[in-house]
């Protein structure tokens, strides 16, 4: 689906993270971990950048988690006022939440946004949620502290995910991991589910 839609919101959500909150088009079902392309003049040239659905549902609006590290693209959503219109394409992707009994999900920066949808998506459905967060500069800290408080494992930590890996990992039916971030993460990530003898295929969505 392509179309314009209106920016609700953008929050700061931590350091250099914003969450962009914008009208759901008519009949856009999006899931938590699809993702959608956002199109916009940045400078003089039509940008487009791909940007993970954050909220567990689309229903009326939908937020995207936008990391802040210098690009224009990302800078120019961060600017952005309520009001403002953006071009829309989507949902994309196969590696999102379908409602397992146990969802274990691996973050590294930004991919905090789906990890946090999918945990919130999955107690609501009541299943199980894990999350394990490698951020130096840790975001969406309220959305990680209420998910704490509804009953699921939320591990945050600026080094190395192998031990919070070892020990999510539960090996039982209807467990499925899911990994977002930047590729670097998702090598490290798929490294530690491997050594944690995670049986299954992860869900993996590589920021690039
Ligand atoms: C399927 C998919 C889903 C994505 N979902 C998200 C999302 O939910 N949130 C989000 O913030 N981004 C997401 N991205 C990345 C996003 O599309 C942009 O690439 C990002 O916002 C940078 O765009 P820019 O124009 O601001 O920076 P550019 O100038 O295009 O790129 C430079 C910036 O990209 C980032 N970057 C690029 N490679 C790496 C890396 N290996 N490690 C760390 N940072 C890196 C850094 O911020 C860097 O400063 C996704 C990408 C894909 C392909």
């Amino acid at each position: 689906m392509d179309a314009t839609v209106a920016v609700r919101s953008v929050t700061e959500v931590g350091p250099d993270t914003v969450a962009v909150t914008l009208d759901s088009p008519a009949g856009f079902d999006g899931k938590p971990g699809q993702f959608v392309k956002l199109t916009a003049v940045v400078g003089d040239e039509e940008e487009s950048r791909f940007y993970t659905i954050s909220s567990p549902d689309t229903e009326g609006s939908f937020e995207t988690t936008v990391g802040l590290d210098g690009g224009d693209f990302s800078a120019h959503l961060a600017a952005l006022s309520e009001g403002d219109e953006i071009e829309m394409a989507g949902p994309f992707g196969d590696d999102y939440y379908e409602g397992e009994a146990r969802a274990l999900v691996l973050a590294g920066g930004p991919g905090v946004g789906p990890a946090v949808a999918i945990a919130e998506a999955a107690l609501a459905a009541g299943n199980e949620a894990a999350v394990v967060y490698r951020d130096d500069e840790p975001a969406h800290g309220e959305r990680l502290d209420e998910l704490r408080e509804r009953g699921a494992t939320v591990v945050v930590t600026g080094g190395a995910i192998d031990s919070a890996v070892a020990t999510a990992v539960t090996g039982r039916d209807g467990e499925q991991a899911f990994v977002y971030g930047f590729a670097d993460f998702v090598d490290e990530a798929s490294a530690a589910l491997e050594a944690a003898g995670y049986a299954g295929d992860a869900k993996v969505e590589n920021f690039g």
